[in-house]
Protein backbone atom coordinates (compact mmCIF):
# COMPACT_ATOMS: atom_id res chain seq x y z
CA UNK A 1 0.00 0.00 0.00
CA UNK A 2 1.16 3.23 -0.85
CA UNK A 3 0.32 6.47 0.89
CA UNK A 4 1.42 10.29 0.19
CA UNK A 5 1.82 12.38 3.46
CA UNK A 6 2.64 16.11 4.42
CA UNK A 7 6.69 15.83 4.39
CA UNK A 8 6.53 20.27 5.60
CA UNK A 9 3.65 22.66 5.99
CA UNK A 10 2.95 24.78 3.03
CA UNK A 11 4.21 28.01 2.82
CA UNK A 12 2.61 29.94 0.02
CA UNK A 13 2.40 28.19 -2.99
CA UNK A 14 2.93 24.32 -2.11
CA UNK A 15 5.87 22.67 -3.98
CA UNK A 16 6.52 19.04 -4.98
CA UNK A 17 9.00 18.73 -2.17
CA UNK A 18 6.24 19.46 0.95
CA UNK A 19 4.66 15.98 -0.14
CA UNK A 20 6.02 12.16 0.43
CA UNK A 21 5.65 9.22 -1.21
CA UNK A 22 5.49 6.27 1.63
CA UNK A 23 5.06 2.59 1.44
CA UNK A 24 2.69 1.58 4.27
CA UNK A 25 2.10 -2.42 5.36
CA UNK A 26 -1.59 -2.79 6.53
CA UNK A 27 -2.54 -5.13 9.17
CA UNK A 28 -4.89 -8.18 8.77
CA UNK A 29 -8.55 -6.83 9.02
CA UNK A 30 -10.89 -7.48 12.64
CA UNK A 31 -14.35 -8.05 12.55
CA UNK A 32 -16.30 -5.48 11.80
CA UNK A 33 -13.73 -3.74 9.12
CA UNK A 34 -13.10 -3.54 5.62
CA UNK A 35 -10.31 -3.18 3.34
CA UNK A 36 -10.33 -0.19 0.61
CA UNK A 37 -8.66 0.05 -2.78
CA UNK A 38 -8.72 3.49 -3.98
CA UNK A 39 -10.10 3.70 -7.38
CA UNK A 40 -10.21 7.60 -7.95
CA UNK A 41 -8.97 10.19 -5.29
CA UNK A 42 -9.60 14.01 -5.09
CA UNK A 43 -8.14 17.02 -5.10
CA UNK A 44 -9.60 19.77 -3.45
CA UNK A 45 -9.01 23.41 -2.55
CA UNK A 46 -9.40 22.83 0.87
CA UNK A 47 -6.41 20.35 1.33
CA UNK A 48 -4.46 23.87 1.36
CA UNK A 49 -7.20 26.19 3.03
CA UNK A 50 -7.52 23.67 5.88
CA UNK A 51 -4.16 22.17 5.84
CA UNK A 52 -2.57 23.55 9.14
CA UNK A 53 -6.13 23.21 10.90
CA UNK A 54 -6.20 19.62 10.37
CA UNK A 55 -2.74 18.13 9.47
CA UNK A 56 0.47 18.42 11.07
CA UNK A 57 3.71 17.15 9.26
CA UNK A 58 4.02 13.31 8.55
CA UNK A 59 0.04 12.87 8.35
CA UNK A 60 -1.24 11.29 5.40
CA UNK A 61 -2.42 13.64 3.32
CA UNK A 62 -6.41 14.03 3.72
CA UNK A 63 -8.75 13.90 1.10
CA UNK A 64 -11.72 11.41 -0.13
CA UNK A 65 -11.99 8.67 -3.00
CA UNK A 66 -13.66 6.22 -4.32
CA UNK A 67 -12.73 2.75 -2.96
CA UNK A 68 -13.63 -0.70 -3.62
CA UNK A 69 -14.04 -3.29 -1.12
CA UNK A 70 -11.53 -5.77 -1.20
CA UNK A 71 -11.75 -7.65 2.18
CA UNK A 72 -14.50 -7.33 4.11
CA UNK A 73 -15.76 -8.69 7.97
CA UNK A 74 -18.37 -5.82 8.42
CA UNK A 75 -21.67 -7.52 6.20
CA UNK A 76 -22.88 -3.11 5.49
CA UNK A 77 -19.88 -3.35 3.08
CA UNK A 78 -19.83 -6.83 1.22
CA UNK A 79 -16.42 -7.49 -1.19
CA UNK A 80 -17.25 -5.45 -4.56
CA UNK A 81 -19.18 -2.91 -2.89
CA UNK A 82 -17.84 0.16 -3.87
CA UNK A 83 -18.12 3.39 -1.23
CA UNK A 84 -16.27 7.15 -1.09
CA UNK A 85 -14.27 6.93 1.80
CA UNK A 86 -12.68 9.73 3.58
CA UNK A 87 -8.92 7.69 3.87
CA UNK A 88 -6.80 10.55 2.35
CA UNK A 89 -4.11 10.15 -0.29
CA UNK A 90 -3.82 6.00 0.25
CA UNK A 91 -4.07 3.22 -2.28
CA UNK A 92 -5.73 1.39 0.34
CA UNK A 93 -6.80 1.40 3.76
CA UNK A 94 -8.70 -0.44 6.87
CA UNK A 95 -12.08 1.35 7.90
CA UNK A 96 -14.66 0.15 10.59
CA UNK A 97 -17.56 1.32 8.33
CA UNK A 98 -17.72 4.80 10.26
CA UNK A 99 -16.12 6.83 7.59
CA UNK A 100 -17.52 5.24 4.45
CA UNK A 101 -20.71 6.58 2.04
CA UNK A 102 -22.38 4.01 -0.05
CA UNK A 103 -22.02 5.37 -3.43
CA UNK A 104 -25.86 6.45 -4.42
CA UNK A 105 -28.19 3.55 -4.89
CA UNK A 106 -29.06 2.85 -8.50
CA UNK A 107 -25.93 4.71 -9.60
CA UNK A 108 -26.07 4.52 -13.59
CA UNK A 109 -23.71 2.06 -15.35
CA UNK A 110 -22.52 4.37 -18.16
CA UNK A 111 -21.77 7.39 -15.01
CA UNK A 112 -18.16 7.43 -14.31
CA UNK A 113 -18.05 6.65 -10.50
CA UNK A 114 -16.10 9.55 -10.13
CA UNK A 115 -18.52 11.78 -10.21
CA UNK A 116 -19.20 10.72 -6.84
CA UNK A 117 -16.44 13.21 -5.74
CA UNK A 118 -17.52 15.91 -8.44
CA UNK A 119 -20.75 16.67 -10.16
CA UNK A 120 -22.56 14.14 -8.04
CA UNK A 121 -20.47 14.66 -4.75
CA UNK A 122 -19.24 17.33 -2.40
CA UNK A 123 -18.44 20.04 -5.09
CA UNK A 124 -22.24 19.30 -7.13
CA UNK A 125 -23.59 19.77 -2.99
CA UNK A 126 -21.94 22.82 -2.41
CA UNK A 127 -23.09 24.39 -5.74
CA UNK A 128 -26.54 23.73 -4.84
CA UNK A 129 -27.09 24.54 -1.68
CA UNK A 130 -24.80 27.74 -1.79
CA UNK A 131 -27.30 28.67 -4.90
CA UNK A 132 -30.74 27.67 -2.98
CA UNK A 133 -30.24 27.87 1.11
CA UNK A 134 -27.44 30.81 0.76
CA UNK A 135 -28.23 33.37 -2.40
CA UNK A 136 -32.33 31.96 -2.10
CA UNK A 137 -31.98 31.67 -6.13
CA UNK A 138 -35.04 33.11 -7.83
CA UNK A 139 -36.12 32.55 -11.70
CA UNK A 140 -35.02 35.60 -13.89
CA UNK A 141 -32.25 36.45 -10.87
CA UNK A 142 -28.50 37.17 -12.61
CA UNK A 143 -25.82 35.12 -11.03
CA UNK A 144 -22.15 36.05 -11.11
CA UNK A 145 -19.88 32.88 -10.30
CA UNK A 146 -16.12 33.17 -11.01
CA UNK A 147 -13.79 30.11 -10.96
CA UNK A 148 -16.84 29.25 -12.49
CA UNK A 149 -15.36 26.27 -14.97
CA UNK A 150 -14.33 24.25 -11.81
CA UNK A 151 -16.05 21.41 -9.89
CA UNK A 152 -17.89 23.64 -8.13
CA UNK A 153 -18.47 26.45 -9.97
CA UNK A 154 -19.27 24.76 -13.26
CA UNK A 155 -22.56 23.12 -11.77
CA UNK A 156 -23.56 26.56 -10.45
CA UNK A 157 -23.77 27.71 -13.39
CA UNK A 158 -26.04 24.76 -14.87
CA UNK A 159 -28.29 24.58 -12.09
CA UNK A 160 -28.66 28.73 -12.31
CA UNK A 161 -29.96 27.62 -16.27
CA UNK A 162 -32.22 24.82 -15.19
CA UNK A 163 -33.30 27.50 -12.98
CA UNK A 164 -33.82 30.54 -15.43
CA UNK A 165 -31.29 32.54 -14.62
CA UNK A 166 -29.29 35.05 -16.28
CA UNK A 167 -25.64 33.70 -15.55
CA UNK A 168 -22.33 35.54 -15.32
CA UNK A 169 -19.21 33.54 -15.12
CA UNK A 170 -15.58 33.62 -14.77
CA UNK A 171 -12.77 31.90 -15.66
CA UNK A 172 -8.39 32.36 -16.29
CA UNK A 173 -8.17 30.51 -19.46
CA UNK A 174 -10.24 30.82 -23.17
CA UNK A 175 -10.84 27.01 -23.20
CA UNK A 176 -12.96 27.86 -19.60
CA UNK A 177 -14.17 30.64 -21.26
CA UNK A 178 -15.07 29.01 -24.38
CA UNK A 179 -16.34 25.84 -21.70
CA UNK A 180 -18.49 28.11 -19.83
CA UNK A 181 -20.36 29.37 -22.68
CA UNK A 182 -21.00 25.44 -23.70
CA UNK A 183 -22.50 24.62 -20.48
CA UNK A 184 -24.95 27.38 -21.33
CA UNK A 185 -23.30 30.81 -19.36
CA UNK A 186 -25.24 33.86 -21.12
CA UNK A 187 -22.14 36.08 -20.55
CA UNK A 188 -18.73 34.83 -19.82
CA UNK A 189 -15.30 36.24 -19.90
CA UNK A 190 -11.31 35.62 -18.85
CA UNK A 191 -10.29 37.80 -15.92
CA UNK A 192 -7.07 37.73 -16.41
CA UNK A 193 -7.36 39.04 -19.66
CA UNK A 194 -9.18 41.51 -19.33
CA UNK A 195 -8.30 45.40 -19.07
CA UNK A 196 -11.08 46.31 -16.34
CA UNK A 197 -12.72 43.84 -14.57
CA UNK A 198 -14.88 46.18 -13.33
CA UNK A 199 -16.07 47.07 -17.06
CA UNK A 200 -16.12 43.46 -17.69
CA UNK A 201 -18.70 42.67 -15.12
CA UNK A 202 -20.87 46.38 -15.93
CA UNK A 203 -20.69 45.34 -19.77
CA UNK A 204 -21.98 41.39 -18.97
CA UNK A 205 -24.83 42.78 -17.04
CA UNK A 206 -25.36 46.58 -16.94
CA UNK A 207 -28.37 46.28 -14.36
CA UNK A 208 -25.62 44.21 -11.90
CA UNK A 209 -26.17 41.35 -10.43
CA UNK A 210 -28.60 39.66 -7.73
CA UNK A 211 -26.07 37.18 -6.28
CA UNK A 212 -22.97 36.76 -6.04
CA UNK A 213 -21.13 33.23 -5.67
CA UNK A 214 -18.01 33.68 -4.79
CA UNK A 215 -15.09 31.16 -5.16
CA UNK A 216 -11.99 33.44 -4.98
CA UNK A 217 -12.01 36.42 -2.51
CA UNK A 218 -10.03 39.00 -2.37
CA UNK A 219 -9.43 41.28 -5.01
CA UNK A 220 -11.89 39.97 -7.37
CA UNK A 221 -14.04 40.39 -4.86
CA UNK A 222 -13.66 43.88 -3.79
CA UNK A 223 -14.57 45.08 -7.23
CA UNK A 224 -17.47 42.31 -7.96
CA UNK A 225 -19.62 43.86 -4.57
CA UNK A 226 -19.93 47.36 -6.22
CA UNK A 227 -21.56 45.64 -9.09
CA UNK A 228 -24.44 44.06 -6.64
CA UNK A 229 -28.21 44.83 -6.68
CA UNK A 230 -30.64 46.25 -4.25
CA UNK A 231 -30.94 43.70 -1.58
CA UNK A 232 -28.37 41.32 -3.70
CA UNK A 233 -27.30 38.14 -2.10
CA UNK A 234 -23.83 37.02 -1.46
CA UNK A 235 -22.88 33.55 -1.07
CA UNK A 236 -18.90 33.32 0.28
CA UNK A 237 -17.95 29.66 -0.70
CA UNK A 238 -14.23 29.93 -0.80
CA UNK A 239 -10.94 32.43 -1.19
CA UNK A 240 -8.67 30.42 -3.32
CA UNK A 241 -7.08 33.77 -4.52
CA UNK A 242 -5.89 34.01 -0.66
CA UNK A 243 -4.98 30.58 0.03
CA UNK A 244 -1.80 30.74 -0.37
CA UNK A 245 -1.05 34.05 0.77
CA UNK A 246 1.51 34.74 3.47
CA UNK A 247 0.01 37.70 4.95
CA UNK A 248 -3.63 39.19 4.66
CA UNK A 249 -4.27 41.30 1.87
CA UNK A 250 -5.13 44.84 2.67
CA UNK A 251 -8.11 46.63 1.02
CA UNK A 252 -11.14 47.33 2.32
CA UNK A 253 -15.22 46.18 1.34
CA UNK A 254 -17.10 48.90 -0.29
CA UNK A 255 -19.15 48.87 3.63
CA UNK A 256 -20.94 51.99 2.87
CA UNK A 257 -22.12 50.72 -0.60
CA UNK A 258 -23.64 47.44 0.92
CA UNK A 259 -25.41 49.26 3.62
CA UNK A 260 -27.35 51.50 1.08
CA UNK A 261 -27.83 48.26 -1.02
CA UNK A 262 -28.92 46.26 1.71
CA UNK A 263 -27.03 43.20 0.68
CA UNK A 264 -26.59 40.38 2.51
CA UNK A 265 -23.82 37.90 2.33
CA UNK A 266 -23.21 34.82 4.28
CA UNK A 267 -20.10 32.17 4.26
CA UNK A 268 -21.36 28.61 4.18
CA UNK A 269 -19.91 25.23 4.82
CA UNK A 270 -21.40 22.39 2.67
CA UNK A 271 -21.87 20.19 5.55
CA UNK A 272 -24.75 22.16 7.56
CA UNK A 273 -27.07 20.54 4.88
CA UNK A 274 -26.25 16.75 5.66
CA UNK A 275 -29.59 15.93 6.39
CA UNK A 276 -30.47 17.14 3.19
CA UNK A 277 -27.60 15.40 1.00
CA UNK A 278 -29.13 12.49 -0.18
CA UNK A 279 -32.41 14.59 -1.80
CA UNK A 280 -29.72 16.92 -4.02
CA UNK A 281 -27.01 14.23 -4.65
CA UNK A 282 -30.69 12.49 -6.77
CA UNK A 283 -31.35 15.52 -7.91
CA UNK A 284 -28.53 16.12 -9.37
CA UNK A 285 -27.62 12.54 -10.69
CA UNK A 286 -31.28 13.03 -11.96
CA UNK A 287 -30.28 16.43 -13.51
CA UNK A 288 -26.86 14.59 -15.22
CA UNK A 289 -28.89 11.84 -16.49
CA UNK A 290 -31.18 13.86 -18.32
CA UNK A 291 -28.46 15.79 -19.97
CA UNK A 292 -29.15 19.05 -17.96
CA UNK A 293 -26.38 18.67 -16.14
CA UNK A 294 -22.82 18.09 -17.89
CA UNK A 295 -19.79 17.24 -16.53
CA UNK A 296 -16.01 17.68 -17.39
CA UNK A 297 -12.92 15.94 -15.64
CA UNK A 298 -9.50 16.65 -15.71
CA UNK A 299 -8.04 13.47 -14.62
CA UNK A 300 -4.34 13.03 -13.75
CA UNK A 301 -3.26 9.25 -14.24
CA UNK A 302 -1.39 7.27 -11.56
CA UNK A 303 -1.11 7.90 -7.84
CA UNK A 304 2.37 8.66 -8.07
CA UNK A 305 1.22 12.14 -9.56
CA UNK A 306 -1.52 13.34 -6.81
CA UNK A 307 1.34 16.15 -6.01
CA UNK A 308 1.22 16.96 -9.60
CA UNK A 309 -2.58 16.76 -9.95
CA UNK A 310 -2.92 19.08 -7.03
CA UNK A 311 -0.69 21.67 -7.09
CA UNK A 312 -2.50 21.88 -10.96
CA UNK A 313 -5.52 22.63 -9.71
CA UNK A 314 -4.50 25.08 -6.98
CA UNK A 315 -3.30 26.97 -10.66
CA UNK A 316 -5.47 26.64 -12.62
CA UNK A 317 -5.15 23.87 -15.04
CA UNK A 318 -8.36 22.21 -14.57
CA UNK A 319 -11.17 22.32 -16.59
CA UNK A 320 -14.24 20.81 -14.42
CA UNK A 321 -13.21 18.12 -11.75
CA UNK A 322 -9.84 17.81 -11.12
CA UNK A 323 -9.36 14.19 -10.46
CA UNK A 324 -6.45 11.46 -9.70
CA UNK A 325 -6.71 7.85 -11.25
CA UNK A 326 -5.00 5.28 -9.51
P1 LIG B 1 -11.94 24.30 -8.87
O1 LIG B 1 -12.25 23.06 -9.62
O2 LIG B 1 -12.70 25.54 -9.21
O3 LIG B 1 -10.37 24.54 -9.01
C1 LIG B 1 -9.80 25.69 -8.50
C2 LIG B 1 -9.86 26.84 -9.53
O4 LIG B 1 -9.64 28.05 -8.85
C3 LIG B 1 -8.75 26.79 -10.56
O5 LIG B 1 -9.08 25.93 -11.64
C4 LIG B 1 -8.63 28.25 -10.98
O6 LIG B 1 -9.49 28.52 -12.07
C5 LIG B 1 -9.16 29.01 -9.76
N1 LIG B 1 -8.08 29.80 -9.14
C6 LIG B 1 -6.91 29.37 -8.65
N2 LIG B 1 -6.18 30.40 -8.17
C7 LIG B 1 -6.93 31.51 -8.37
C8 LIG B 1 -6.72 32.89 -8.11
N3 LIG B 1 -5.61 33.36 -7.54
N4 LIG B 1 -7.70 33.76 -8.47
C9 LIG B 1 -8.83 33.32 -9.05
N5 LIG B 1 -9.08 32.02 -9.32
C10 LIG B 1 -8.14 31.13 -8.98
O7 LIG B 1 -12.10 24.04 -7.31
P2 LIG B 1 -13.44 23.69 -6.53
O8 LIG B 1 -14.58 23.85 -7.45
O9 LIG B 1 -13.24 22.42 -5.83
O10 LIG B 1 -13.50 24.84 -5.43
C11 LIG B 1 -13.87 26.17 -5.79
C12 LIG B 1 -13.96 27.04 -4.54
O11 LIG B 1 -14.98 26.54 -3.70
C13 LIG B 1 -12.68 27.06 -3.69
O12 LIG B 1 -12.50 28.35 -3.20
C14 LIG B 1 -12.99 26.10 -2.57
O13 LIG B 1 -12.24 26.35 -1.42
C15 LIG B 1 -14.48 26.36 -2.39
N6 LIG B 1 -15.24 25.26 -1.77
C16 LIG B 1 -15.98 25.57 -0.67
C17 LIG B 1 -16.77 24.63 -0.07
C18 LIG B 1 -17.62 25.03 1.10
O14 LIG B 1 -18.21 24.17 1.74
N7 LIG B 1 -17.70 26.31 1.41
C19 LIG B 1 -16.80 23.24 -0.55
C20 LIG B 1 -16.02 23.02 -1.76
C21 LIG B 1 -15.26 24.02 -2.33
P3 LIG B 1 -9.28 29.80 -13.04
O15 LIG B 1 -8.58 29.28 -14.25
O16 LIG B 1 -10.65 30.26 -13.32
O17 LIG B 1 -8.44 30.80 -12.31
Amino acid sequence: SKAWTLEKHFKDFPKPSDFKLQEIKLPEIKDGEVLLEALFLSVDPYMRSYSFVVMKEGDIMIGSQVARVVESKNSAFPVGDFVISSAGWTTHSISDGKNLEPLLRNWPKHLPKSLALGTIGMPGLTAYFGLFEVCHLKEGDTILVNAAAGAVGSVVVQIAKIKGCKVVGCAGTDVKVAYLKEIGCDEAFNYKTVSSLEEALKKASPSGYDCYFDNVGGAFSRVALLQMKQYGRIALCGAISVYNDTAPQIGTYPVVSFILKELKMEGFIVTRWKDKSEEALKQLMTWVVEGKLKYHEHITEGFDNMPTGFLGMLKGENTGKAIIKV
